[in-house]
């Protein structure tokens, strides 16, 4: 084996289709916001009022493309959907403005965070990370990337999640506490962008259980629509 060889073949590289092209978007890493929409700060029991927005992440290889079938998770009895505008970044950088940041979208997709709800109340309780609750096997859901040049720059318009046929989530993007461009000039400050990275914005309210058998569809007016199933157990 020569020096510096990897000694196993390393994990696939995690990517997302984009919308009209044959090529990928490579994830390089998932940043989240914790909370976006007043709406669901509220039911959350938090403050909408934040100064400044917070930020988690899931592992790359978190997102699963396109949604589809995927098992209920384990050690949870509580399997939330979160519906979220995902940007994903063509460019990045460091100590953004606001107004630097809109130049380092490279498009838009929907995505659900999927959240194990039971082991975020105990690990708020506890005052321990979050890791287990939000960054587990499969839990980024996200629909094909659709560029600027498709979607322009989504600022409002209607995004929603059912289960089964039933309305569970329904808000539109103008209620965004902060926008993309603020969350990635915040979020510029805490860590370097760079291209690849997808940043999940914030849920609005109306999150709720998903049970194994249910079938969920998410979307975002002018950005697209993605689909998924809970395996039955
Ligand atoms: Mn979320």
């Amino acid at each position: 084996m020569e020096r510096g060889s990897y000694v196993f073949a390393p994990p696939p590289q995690p990517a997302l289709p984009v919308l009209g092209l044959e090529g990928v978007f490579p994830v390089r890493r998932v940043y989240c916001v914790g909370r976006n929409y007043a709406s669901h700060a509220r039911e959350m029991g938090g403050d909408p009022d934040l100064e400044m927005p917070f930020f988690f992440s899931k592992p790359a290889d978190a997102v699963v493309p396109g949604g589809g079938d995927m098992p209920f998770p384990a050690s949870t009895r509580e399997l939330h959907h979160e519906v979220e505008l995902v940007v994903a970044l063509g460019g990045g950088g460091t100590g953004l403005g606001v107004d630097e940041c809109r130049d380092l979208i490279y498009g838009y997709a929907v995505g659900v965070d999927l959240t194990r709800r039971d082991l975020q109340r105990e690990a708020k309780a506890s005052s321990r990370p979050w890791d287990m609750a939000k960054g587990f096997d499969r839990s980024a859901p996200c629909s094909l990337v659709a560029r600027v040049a498709d979607a322009g720059h989504p600022r409002s318009g209607t995004i929603g999640l059912s289960v089964n046929g039933e309305p569970r989530q329904n808000a539109d993007l103008a209620d965004l506490i902060w926008s993309p461009e603020e969350t990635l000039s915040h979020l510029s400050r805490l860590v370097e962008l760079v291209p690849g990275d997808l940043v999940f914005t914030g849920t609005p309210a109306g999150v709720g259980a998903l049970a194994p058998g249910d079938t969920y569809l998410a979307w975002i007016e002018g950005v697209g629509e993605l689909r998924g199933r809970v395996l039955p157990r």
